[in-house]
């Protein structure tokens, strides 16, 4: 078993992206939004922060009142739609309950959408044409590409089909000829989960829920690639029972530390990408 780490990929790409940023010259201008008060967005925002900052990236930061409504909201993004000097903008979640991403990201401008969430920039990419991809999906194809595995007629398995992860995902794994199932609570309610899981060459897991794959359903020299984020008291774990299917796997990704530090570096790249687009490049 192999673990496959998302740092030292993130570094690597991290140097290619401030060697783009210099050949640009100029400084991208990368604007958060955050709502209220949330201790799990102040964790993304300072690893955002960071990781800007080491890239050349100017990270401007906004927190607005908890009780911000939808209209100000959107008035707030349209500002920032038409200021030139913005390359790109992030919501930052979770969002107070009078919010619903579904609606606001559909208000940011698809040239400024690091996030790629704008359905211009989604519609695009069963077409393989998008250039701006939502960054959990990314950092998967990058930590699948660091396995040297060629997709093409491969077994995937997804655990988890929500529109930041699951469902792009599968769009990019088709685009390599892989064969995708998706599963989701209606393959576990219908008892049919540990049968797909049993089944996978490669597993993805992004449902949320610690402990929800066990170890002993892994295939034998399976690729398992979890992307759960779940505390458990002091601790962080992913939905992968990782002892007993590190036993079984070829290449395991650790939680923390897999999916994790490669996504802040995707939403980095996207933004290089924004930027790129916004000079016509
Ligand atoms: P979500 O809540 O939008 O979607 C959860 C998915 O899991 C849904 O498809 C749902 O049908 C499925 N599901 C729920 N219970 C299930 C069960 N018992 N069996 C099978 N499927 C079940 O979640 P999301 O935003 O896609 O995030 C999923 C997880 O990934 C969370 O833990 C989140 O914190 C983590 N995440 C990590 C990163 C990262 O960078 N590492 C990025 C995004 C999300």
């Amino acid at each position: 078993m192999r673990l496959l780490e998302g740092r030292s990929i993130a570094d690597r790409i991290k140097v290619q992206i401030s060697q783009d940023i210099q050949k640009l010259g100029l400084k991208p201008i990368l604007v958060s939004i955050q709502i209220g008060e949330n201790a799990a967005a102040e964790v993304y925002v300072k690893s955002q922060n960071k990781t800007a900052d080491s890239l050349g990236i100017e990270y401007k930061f906004y927190k607005l009142d908890q009780a911000t409504s939808e209209d100000e909201l959107i008035q707030f993004i349209q500002r920032l739609n038409s200021d030139e000097q913005v390359n790109g903008i992030i919501i930052q979640m979770p969002l107070p309950s009078q919010i619903d991403y579904k609606k606001i990201s559909q208000f940011i401008l698809p040239e400024k959408d690091i996030e790629g969430m704008h359905p211009a920039n989604i519609g695009k990419i069963p077409f393989g044409k998008a250039r701006l991809i939502p960054c959990t999906p990314l950092a998967v194809m990058e930590l699948l590409n660091e396995t040297g595995i060629d997709l093409y007629g491969k077994e995937v398995v997804i655990v988890g089909h929500s529109e930041i992860v699951g469902k792009p995902l599968a769009l990019l794994l088709l685009d390599k000829f892989a064969t995708v199932t998706v599963c989701h609570i209606g393959t576990s309610q219908a008892g049919k989960l540990e049968g797909h899981v049993r089944y996978a060459e490669i597993l993805i897991v992004a449902v949320g829920k610690a402990g929800l794959i066990k170890g002993e359903w892994i295939r034998q020299g399976a690729i398992v690639i979890d992307v759960g984020i779940n505390r458990l008291g002091d601790k962080i774990v992913g939905d992968v029972e990782f002892e007993e299917a590190a036993k079984r796997a070829s290449w395991i990704t650790p939680v923390p530390g897999g999916v994790g530090p490669l996504t802040v570096v995707m939403l980095m790249r996207n933004l290089l990408e924004a930027t790129k687009l916004q000079l016509h490049l």
